[in-house]
């Protein structure tokens, strides 16, 4: 390849990785699927935006808040068994991030050599019928179609930024599916006999569309069934849900 064209191909790939999500530069320097370094644990909602509320005994009871004590007892379990990955949270507190700002914070977030990072949202859910009850584990469809650069007219180049559209969509995809996969077994493991699995679904949400990593979002239940709710407020069973993304995080670590 000669060297103009190399430059131009560069200069192209550049454009088309700036464009390629609204937050920024597809960051290529980290690795997708080699071993687990870190982890975003991103507790859905928080400060003015507190995800589903619902009434118990006259209080009102908010999401964001399960959503953050869930996310703490996991980030204490991965510092004592696993001390090697490195975890960071979208918000420490009761505060208000946007979905670009946390999707931002994990892109710059930079996992120990040779090692890759996933992105773990967590939120409960809520229903319209009280009888819905169960948790499930989202990820994007996986459908995000090529962008390429409408001024590039030399097929060579649009062949090159197939090429690298379709791997990291495979890469990010492989990855997805095997967070996916362990997360919605070890949440079975631990609280299969407290509240039914309702499996895998499919769905672009903002935080794993564009998080640029292998990403799930978990729904721990529903708070709109008073039983569940009972579940999701009480310490040990957030445990359990903690310890079951636990065993999922370090599952994936050694598949
Ligand atoms: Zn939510």
């Amino acid at each position: 390849m000669g060297r103009t064209l190399a430059l131009m191909l560069n200069c192209l790939l550049a454009v088309y990785l700036v464009s390629a999500t609204p937050s920024g530069a597809r960051d290529l320097t980290v690795p997708l699927l080699e071993p687990l370094g870190a982890v975003i644990i991103d507790p859905g909602h928080g400060g003015r935006d507190p995800g589903a509320v619902v009434l118990q005994h006259q209080q009102q009871v908010m999401e964001k808040d399960i959503n953050l004590s869930v996310a703490h007892k996991l980030k204490d379990l991965l510092d004592v068994h696993a001390p090697e990955i490195d975890v960071y949270l979208t918000r420490e507190d009761d505060t208000y991030q946007s979905l670009p700002a946390r999707v931002q914070m994990a892109a710059q977030v930079l996992p120990p050599e040779g090692t890759s990072k996933v992105y773990l949202s967590i939120h409960t859910n809520a229903a319209v019928v009280p009888e819905a009850s169960g948790f499930e584990v989202w990820i994007n469809r996986g459908d995000v179609t090529a962008y390429i650069a409408p001024t590039v007219e030399d097929a060579y180049l649009k062949r090159r930024i197939e090429e690298i559209d379709r791997t990291l969509h495979r890469e990010l995809k492989d990855g997805t599916d095997a967070l996916a996969d362990a997360m919605i077994e070890s949440l079975r493991d631990q609280v299969g006999e407290y509240m039914p699995s309702r499996g895998i679904r499919h769905q672009d949400f903002y935080v794993i569309r564009y998080s640029q990593m292998p990403s799930v979002l978990v729904e721990m239940g529903f708070m709109t069934n008073p039983s569940e709710l009972e579940q999701l407020l009480d310490e040990s069973f957030q445990m359990l849900i903690a310890r079951g993304m636990l065993s999922a995080l370090l599952e994936y670590r050694s598949r």
